[in-house]
This record gives structure tokens, C-alpha cells and sequence, in this order.
């Protein structure tokens, strides 16, 4: 029977919502039993969160304070010490899950199914290649453990309304010293997370500079939408990093995607792929984006963003 074990991605006390995608991922493996792996300093809030997901069966904590930032060095070896008995491990394709699921499967010896689109059967996956300009279907080996990472924007969240039992889980490993958690930089941004957001704006190179890059902000705010920004934007230091929309960035499924003065580089659209409908404003009516929106507009982004904010604001008024 498979046995399937999720890795909880979680922050502040919250449960992540690619966590409820992986278990969507995990029913689709067939019949068999889904547990939820919970690391932190205090469980309780988010392990309640876990049993309340459709599917699910038991989750287990793995409580200990060395776990109260979530670093893939000291969460690893824990998590394949609990994955013994499994015939599935399964984490998020978010920065978390990229980080954390390779160093757990090298520890159990085995390679890494990446990027899950969909499951055909419990050995057989959908996942993208070339920056998701191809799809391939791959077979992993029976009789040893799975370990695979989802890809979020391919799956709705499973269900609340479960009732999973919660339980103490107790590993003996020895934790590494070679990594220590020293500080984290967040940006206080009080806007919708990008990764889960309905509605995006984006900016592009285009912007030219972190000043100007804040002319989508009030934009972004009048449609209530995260913001997010290309490749060449980020490394340009307009906004930081995890603004990154794309193929080495975060991929997203947003309802709205609004791409300013972002041209469509097959690495930025692998990014945007599940995105329900697509905006662009480019001043250049070649440019590739055109191609994958839905609705483009040629011009200038300088008159037409301010322009749209106003219309939008007026017709809240
Ligand atoms: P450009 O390609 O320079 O486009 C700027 C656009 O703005 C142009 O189309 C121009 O016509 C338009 N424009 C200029 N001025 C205005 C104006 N005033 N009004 C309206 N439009 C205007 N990129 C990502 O985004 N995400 C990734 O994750 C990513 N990963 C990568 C991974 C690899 C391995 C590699 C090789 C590349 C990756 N890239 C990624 C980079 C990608 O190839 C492009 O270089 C990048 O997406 C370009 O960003 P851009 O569209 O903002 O800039």
C-alpha cells in the first residue's frame, strides 16, 4: 500500500498553502495513507492546521527547539530518519521545499523527482523540462522510496473539514553544527504573498531604477495584487529577490498577471504558465510577451500605469 509522507512548509505559526497542494498531489498517487511531517520549536498551531486537511491521516511533530527556523541542513536528516516505512516523501516545489527535499534524498540515497505537474500513477509523473517548454513523463523505480517535489501551481489546495490525529514523533539523529541560523531580513511589504496571490503585477527592466519601480506599488494596491518583478529587474537591485517571477525565481498561478515592461523571456513565462489571465503593457509590439497575453496593450508604461491606477481608483469611488 502507499504510504505517503509530507514535509509542512510553514511560517509564523501558519500553515503554507503548498502544503495543502501536496496532499492534492499525494491523493492523486492512489490508494494508501498521507501523513504530515510538522518541524518546529512549537507545533501545535500548525499541526492543527495539517489534521484539518481532507486526506490526511496522522500528523506527526517533530518538536524540538533546533527546529524553530527552518533550515534544510538540520531539518533533513530528521525528516529522512521519519521517512523510513514510506514509499513516498513529498515536498513543495517552493524555495523551501528546493532547498530542503535534495539534501533528504541524497541522505536516503536516492534521486529527486522534481517539479511534479501531475501523477498518472504512483511511480509515473508529469513534470517540465527546458524551462517548461517541454513535458516529459518519467518512471521512478518500485520498491524504493519516492522522494519528489511538488510543483504548487499544478494543484488546487486539498480541502479543510479533516480530522487527522496529531502525533509525537521522536527521531534519533544526530543534528549537524555546520549551520547555524543567524538572522532574518524580511521585507515588510503588507501586501497579498506572491506565491499565493490571485492577482500579480509585475515589472520588469523597463522600470529602470528601485524609484521608479515603486510606480507599480500603487497599482498593485488598487487591485489588492502581490508584486513581483523579472529576472533583469532583481538583478538590477530594483526590488529584492524574492520578488522573482520565473523559472529560477518563484512560479506562480495567479488569477491576474500583470507584466509591465517585461519582455517574455521563455525563463520569465515558465513562471507564469498557470497564470489565468495574462495583461501586458509594452512599448515594443514585438515583444514575446504579446504572444502569451490575453490582453496587450502597446505603450508606454510611464503613462499607462499611473493611468490605470487613477481609472481603477475612480471606479472604487
Ligand atoms: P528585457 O528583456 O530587457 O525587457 C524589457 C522590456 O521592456 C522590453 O520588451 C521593452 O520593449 C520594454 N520596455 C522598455 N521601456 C518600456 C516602457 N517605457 N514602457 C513599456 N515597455 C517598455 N528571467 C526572469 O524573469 N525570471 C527568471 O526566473 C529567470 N531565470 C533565468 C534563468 C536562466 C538560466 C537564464 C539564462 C535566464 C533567466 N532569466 C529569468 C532571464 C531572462 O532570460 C531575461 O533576461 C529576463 O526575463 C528579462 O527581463 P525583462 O523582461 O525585465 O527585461
Amino acid at each position: 500500500m502507499i504510504q505517503v509522507l509530507i514535509v509542512a512548509e510553514h511560517a509564523n505559526g501558519r500553515l503554507n498553502q503548498s502544503t495543502a497542494k501536496c496532499v492534492s498531489c499525494a491523493l492523486a498517487l492512489g490508494e494508501g495513507a498521507i501523513d504530515i511531517a510538522v518541524l518546529a520549536a512549537d507545533c501545535a498551531p500548525v499541526a492543527t492546521e495539517a489534521a484539518a486537511l481532507q486526506g490526511v491521516r496522522r500528523v506527526l511533530t517533530l518538536e524540538r527547539p533546533e527546529n524553530s527556523e527552518p533550515l534544510a541542513a538540520v531539518y533533513a536528516p530528521q525528516i529522512a530518519a521519519l521517512a523510513k516505512g514510506y514509499t513516498h516523501l513529498l515536498g513543495p516545489s517552493t524555495t523551501y521545499g528546493k532547498d530542503l527535499m535534495p539534501r533528504v534524498a541524497a541522505l536516503l540515497g536516492v534521486g529527486q523527482i522534481s517539479d511534479v505537474m501531475a501523477a498518472e500513477s504512483a511511480y509515473r509523473f508529469l513534470r517540465p523540462v527546458y524551462a517548461g517548454n517541454a513535458l516529459v513523463t518519467v518512471e521512478a523505480a518500485a520498491g524504493q522510496i519516492v522522494v519528489a517535489t511538488v510543483r504548487t501551481a499544478s494543484f488546487q489546495p486539498a480541502a479543510g473539514g479533516g480530522q487527522a490525529s496529531i502525533e509525537r514523533a521522536v527521531v534519533e539523529v544526530t543534528l549537524p553544527v555546520h549551520t547555524r541560523f543567524l538572522s532574518r531580513t524580511q521585507a515588510a511589504a503588507g501586501r497579498p504573498d506572491l506565491q499565493t496571490a490571485t492577482r500579480v503585477v509585475s515589472g520588469g527592466r523597463a522600470l529602470a531604477s528601485a524609484e521608479n519601480f515603486k510606480l507599480l506599488y500603487g497599482l498593485a494596491d488598487a487591485l489588492g495584487a502581490a508584486v513581483g518583478a523579472s529576472r533583469a529587474a532583481v538583478d538590477a537591485g530594483y526590488v529584492p529577490n524574492e520578488l522573482q517571477v520565473g523559472q529560477t525565481g518563484k512560479i506562480i498561478a495567479p488569477e491576474l498577471y500583470v507584466a509591465l515592461g517585461i519582455s517574455g523571456a521563455i525563463q520569465h513565462l515558465t513562471g507564469i504558465k498557470d497564470a489565468r489571465t495574462i495583461v501586458a503593457v509594452n512599448k515594443d509590439s514585438e515583444a514575446p510577451i504579446f504572444e502569451v497575453a490575453d490582453i496587450g496593450l502597446v505603450g508606454d508604461l510611464f503613462q499607462v500605469v499611473p493611468e490605470l491606477e487613477r481609472l481603477l481608483r475612480a471606479e472604487r469611488t
